[in-house]
């Protein structure tokens, strides 16, 4: 897009309010591309993306993580590794989907048949891309290369830490060294294969333990040509910031906490119920969970009734009503469970109760 065009979009949709920027989006988007009408009339989809978890395991053990804890397991997220012949299946069966989100609740290279995933995506002209996140700990040579020779669109590195002591405290069971070389080898092979892609981020969640080290790592991040973002903890009760005034120089942001920008800017950090409408999470086993955070109740199976019949059921069209506000809470749709839904700011912001795939970070 223009970056004239997207400046003036974004500070249109920064002025309304969230159910109003869901309504404008839509139709921003509806007049964009003729085969959005397709797929909406077609799927109930406003875009041409959805996201499918490639992977609920994750070999690492973050002390606020709901995958890590184990409390994933016992929800309908599971544990669990999307197979390439469900991926297949579901890139033959719906041509209009274009881009295809891979990462959410796990760590996407630990699923077995990622290399054959990343290869037909490519075969089908599909963008991939794993930008919720990936740690980066456990990759072989031969999805390192895949990743740039079948042109994997982007990918956000988890690395809160310029050295392994402040990072291994919290990606527990993480090795800093070993992530930078992943990083390095992907940089060798996009210089053989002449490729810009995968356009790689550097995600660095600012903690107390952490802060400062904020210009060491973006430094760092500089050097291996990625972008680098810092971003608030979802959890202010866990390793919060101590020098506010330092961190926020650092790091750019103008809060160091979710609370504090809630306060100066009016609006949530980061809610993502707009994906009900635009990007779908669907889980690894075909759970249509509706958004990233959902790990409550599912909308239907999409691998077994297939994508129209999922999202255009009775139960995701209620939670988007209610979500809009013109339909009241149900027991049996997640939102109502949700502290974004219930705007619960105890649960949103101090983590009484870590629940959400923002603890994942
Ligand atoms: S209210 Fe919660 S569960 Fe519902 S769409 Fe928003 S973030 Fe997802």
């Amino acid at each position: 897009m223009n970056p004239l065009r997207s400046l003036a979009r974004n500070l249109l949709l920064n002025r309304l309010s969230w159910n109003n920027e869901v309504r404008v989006k839509k139709y921003l988007r509806m007049l964009s591309n003729p085969l959005y009408f397709r797929n909406h009339f077609r799927y109930g989809l406003i875009g041409d993306e959805v996201r499918i978890d490639a992977s609920t395991k994750c070999q690492l053990k973050c002390p606020i993580c709901p995958t890590a804890t184990g409390e994933n397991r016992e929800r309908p997220i599971g544990w669990g590794n999307l197979s390439f012949a469900h991926f297949k299946e579901f890139v033959d069966r719906y041509p209009g989907i274009r881009k295809i989100e891979l990462s959410n609740w796990g760590e996407i290279f630990l699923n077995p048949e990622i290399e054959e995933i990343i290869r037909y995506g490519y075969e089908k002209d599909i963008e991939l891309t794993a930008i919720n996140g990936v740690n980066l700990n456990t990759i072989n040579e031969k999805v390192l290369e895949a990743l740039v020779k079948y042109r994997f669109r982007a990918m956000t590195v988890s690395i809160d830490g310029a050295t392994n002591e402040s990072y291994q405290q919290y990606r527990v069971g993480g090795n800093l060294e070993k992530v930078i070389q992943s990083i390095e080898r992907i940089n060798r092979y996009k210089e053989q294969y002449q490729s810009p892609y995968p356009k790689m981020v550097w995600q660095f969640i600012v903690f107390g333990h952490n802060e400062h080290e904020i210009a060491e790592a973006r430094g760092m991040a500089e050097r291996l040509r990625m972008l680098f973002l810092p971003k608030l903890n979802a959890y202010s009760v866990y390793s919060p910031v101590r020098d506010k005034e330092a961190a926020k120089r650092e790091s750019g942001l103008d809060a160091t906490s979710r609370m504090e920008y809630k306060q100066k800017n009016k609006r949530y950090y980061g809610i993502p119920c707009s994906q009900l409408w635009f990007s779908p999470q669907i889980n690894w086993d075909g759970k249509l969970l509706g958004c990233c955070v959902n790990g409550w109740m599912d909308f239907g199976n999409v691998f077994e009734s297939g994508l129209a019949e999922c999202m255009k059921g009775e139960k995701i069209e209620y939670a988007r009503q209610m979500l809009l506000g013109k339909k009241g809470p149900r027991e049996d749709i997640a939102c109502t469970t949700c502290p974004y839904y219930r705007r619960d700011e105890s649960l949103m912001f101090q983590g009484a109760e870590e629940t959400d795939s923002d603890a994942k970070m």
